[in-house]
C-alpha cells in the first residue's frame, strides 16, 4: 500500500477511535464501549502493521512526518 494511503487510513482510524471514546464518555453504554474498544484496537493494530518506513521497514513512532528517523529517507515515496 502507498505510504500516503496508509497515513490517511491511520489518521482516519485514530480520529474515529478518539471520537468514539469522547462519545462514550458522554453517553456511556456497553454498545458504545465495545465499539470504541474495537476501533482503538484496530487503530493500534494498524499503527503497528502500517506505520512503518517504506524503505527500511522501521516503525516510525509518534513524531515522524517527512523522513524516517532510522534511515533518514523521505516517507512520501521520494527517494
Ligand atoms: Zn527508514
Amino acid at each position: 500500500m502507498e505510504f500516503k494511503k496508509r497515513k490517511l487510513l491511520m489518521n482516519a482510524l485514530n480520529v474515529i477511535a478518539v471520537g468514539l471514546m469522547i462519545w462514550q464518555l458522554m453517553r456511556w453504554s456497553w454498545v458504545t464501549f465495545w465499539i470504541s474498544l474495537a476501533f482503538v484496537a484496530a487503530a493500534i493494530a494498524a499503527n503497528r502493521a502500517l506505520w512503518r518506513c517504506p524503505h527500511c521497514g522501521e516503525h516510525l513512532g509518534m513524531g515522524a512526518e517527512e523522513t524516517c528517523p532510522k534511515c533518514g529517507r523521505r516517507l512520501d515515496g521520494g527517494q
